[in-house]
């Protein structure tokens, strides 16, 4: 039998707004797919702050539930692949965007996008890593895939202090990478160092223009989640051979640069997309997760919230004002 479950539910106000409210909706409004999941933890990626204050055109339909990823445990399953009490995370796949997300006690989705949880892995723990973790992850893979190994000298992490810079810095440290943070709060440098960041740069130094298309050499690789300018500079500074995986864009869309650094060094410029990742390459990142995240690491970067807490954190994210992650307890 259907009961029912709490939920934040995003409604169109009008005049291009929208409002959240925690309401108690009937299971049975949940949208179709093969696979109940009892939710346990969900978090707050950079896109739910989009979602959560209407922009980006990301949702097209109301009312609407958030969530880009949730971890929990399988209720119902009409696929073989899931049973009944399996532990499950799901990132990705536009889900909390055209599909009912993770911020609610229950969600419906196709089997495909589910991923197992790595034993050993907690669904808060999880959460904690959530897309922002997991992206970090693709490039992290992406990075050494193109040849970089700890003996070729730094890797920049920008927007260090976010969620994907906190975890890329965490993951290549346990790597043996010697890592150069780049953030524009001075004040979360220890927070950074704490993770294993070596050396922390002004997110200033990076953030004008290039103005030759090539810099002196110093990032052997860097995983960047600003984009604009600061992935223009990063372009022209990084080491012959040396790859940046781009994932972000908090600083900006634009990219202003030349093709020299990819001729004259035989740099490369990686695309990250976490959203539509193959099946494969998911369960691959989430087992190293499992294994090379400590997850001591992970425990100081994570603010544990509830549902209502919400729509305000939403706001701070936009503007660059969360450190690390947020894990939200959906039945808090
Ligand atoms: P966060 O908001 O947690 O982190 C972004 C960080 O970028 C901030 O903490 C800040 O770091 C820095 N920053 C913010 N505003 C600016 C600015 N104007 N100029 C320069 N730096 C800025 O977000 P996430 O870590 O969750 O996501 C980071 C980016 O990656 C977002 O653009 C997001 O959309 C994208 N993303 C892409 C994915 C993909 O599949 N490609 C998946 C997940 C995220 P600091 O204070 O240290 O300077």
């Amino acid at each position: 039998m259907a009961g029912e479950i709490r939920a934040l539910v995003l409604h169109d106000v009008g005049g291009g707004k929208v409002e959240p409210r925690i309401e108690t909706i009937g299971e049975n409004s949940l949208p179709a797919g093969d696979v109940t999941v009892a939710v346990e933890h969900s978090t707050l990626n950079y896109k739910d702050g989009l979602v959560l204050q209407g922009q980006g055109r990301l949702v097209r339909q109301y009312p609407h539930v958030p969530g880009v990823d949730f971890a929990g445990t399988v209720e119902r399953s009409e696929s073989p692949a899931f049973a009944p009490g399996d532990k499950v995370v799901l990132t990705g796949w536009r889900v909390g965007e055209l599909h009912w997300g993770g911020y609610a006690q229950k969600a419906r989705v196709k089997a495909d996008w589910l991923v197992k949880l790595p034993d050993g892995l907690s669904t808060l723990h999880a959460m904690a890593i959530g897309t922002a973790g997991f992206t970090a992850m693709l490039a992290a893979m992406a990075l050494e895939r193109n040849g970089l190994t700890p003996a070729g000298g730094e890797v920049l992490v920008t927007g260090a202090a976010g969620g994907v810079g906190s975890v890329a810095i965490a993951i290549l440290a346990k790597w043996g990478y010697q890592v150069v943070a780049s953030t524009g709060r001075p004040e979360q440098s220890n927070y950074l160092r704490g993770l294993g960041a070596a050396t922390i740069v002004d997110r200033a130094s990076l953030a004008t223009q290039p103005t030759r298309p090539l810099d002196t050499e110093r990032w052997a690789g860097a995983i960047d989640a600003v984009g604009g300018t600061t992935l223009a500079t990063v372009l022209a500074q990084l080491r012959n051979r040396g790859a940046v995986a781009s994932v972000g864009l908090a600083g900006g869309t634009d990219l202003h640069t030349t093709v020299i650094p990819f001729l004259l060094r035989g740099v490369s410029l990686l695309g990250i997309d976490s959203v539509m990742a193959p099946k494969a390459e998911r369960e691959e990142a989430w087992t190293k997760l499992a294994r090379d995240l400590p997850l001591e690491k992970l425990d100081v970067m994570i603010q544990r919230v509830g549902l209502e807490e919400l729509p305000d954190l939403a706001k701070r994210i936009l503007k660059g004002g969360v450190r690390g992650r947020v894990v939200v307890d959906v039945n808090a």
